[in-house]
């Protein structure tokens, strides 16, 4: 294959936190032209057969997917991991393993929110939540919106859910190694995600890519709904430098939502190696 390809390989739906199933996602993304998909819900792979069934079914062909919270440096970063085996028990395991303070924290964010004035905040996010494990700060943004606290999701964000703002609740995620280390041997490819969007200085985020490198991981986001065309040719240098193979996903979560939609990204810029040459033998 090519670069020209319109591979979305990035997604969430009603497993983590998006608001489509995975049967609506797979016949919106091929609606609008995608050749190849994945959906890459968070710390889950609970939708993985119905995504790939889905795909099946309107003739699209399909990578698994998911998207790891991984601790790095006191920033939450994530790594996508794409084509492994969804029955692998070790990835199963880790996941469920990572998913398992999202209960405590939620309430935890809860008591910061009510210090404010916003009583109710966990069971008004809970309505939203389609997996009871997967309790999320994007659920508690839509209960703001939906209780007139914000306009929408970007303010909530801004004024109530992001680093030293009430509901804010630092929490530890997996280790980087454990994230590439779970997908991997399960036999997919771990990819860095929009790398454009974690604020580390020019040396921590070396050490990211180092590091991210070292432990056997072997892509890199570069076009995504999260970055700049700007930001595309910045992290093309930076997979050409670290030999890394580059994705294309548009993050798309919601219609409702200002998220860019399924398969509407640019191309791959030239010169790359296209993730999903790498993972040709896991296509669906
Ligand atoms: P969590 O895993 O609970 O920390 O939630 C992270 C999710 O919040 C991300 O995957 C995004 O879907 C969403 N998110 C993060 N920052 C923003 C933002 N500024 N505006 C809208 N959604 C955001
Ligand atoms: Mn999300
Ligand atoms: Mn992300
Ligand atoms: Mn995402």
């Amino acid at each position: 294959m090519n670069p020209i390809l319109n591979a979305d390989l990035h997604c969430h739906s009603i497993v983590s936190d998006g608001t489509l199933t995975p049967e609506a996602l797979a016949e919106r993304a091929h609606g609008n032209g995608v050749e190849l998909w994945s959906l890459t819900d968070h710390d889950e792979i609970g939708g993985q057969h119905r995504a790939a069934a889905a795909a099946k079914a309107c003739g699209m062909r399909y990578l698994t997917g998911t998207e790891i919270s991984v601790t790095f440096i006191d920033q939450t970063v994530h790594i996508v991991g794409l084509g492994f085996d969804p029955d692998d028990q070790a990835l199963a395991d880790g996941l469920r393993q990572t998913r398992g303070g999202r209960g405590q924290r939620a309430m935890e964010m809860s008591d910061g929110l009510a210090k404010v004035g916003i009583k109710g905040a966990y069971e008004g996010a809970l309505k939203f939540v389609g997996n009871p494990e997967l309790i999320s700060r994007t659920h508690f943004a839509r209960f703001l919106v939906e209780s007139g606290v914000c306009r929408e999701t970007n303010e909530v964000f801004r004024k109530y859910l992001t680093e030293g703002k009430p509901g804010f609740v630092p929490h530890r995620w997996a280790s980087l190694k454990d994230a590439v280390t779970w997908i991997t041997q399960a036999g997919g490819m771990a990819v860095i995600a929009h790398p454009a969007r974690y604020k580390f200085t020019a040396n921590q985020e070396f050490a990211l890519f180092t590091e991210f490198k070292a432990h056997g991981g072997q892509g890199v986001e570069v076009v995504t709904g999260s970055h700049t065309v700007a930001e595309y040719s910045i992290y093309a240098d930076t997979a050409r430098e670290f030999g890394l193979a580059a994705s294309r996903g548009s993050d798309f979560h919601s219609p409702d939502e200002s998220h860019t939609e399924l398969g509407t990204l640019p191309f791959l810029p030239a010169n790359l190696t296209p993730i999903w040459d790498v993972l040709a033998s896991r296509i669906q």
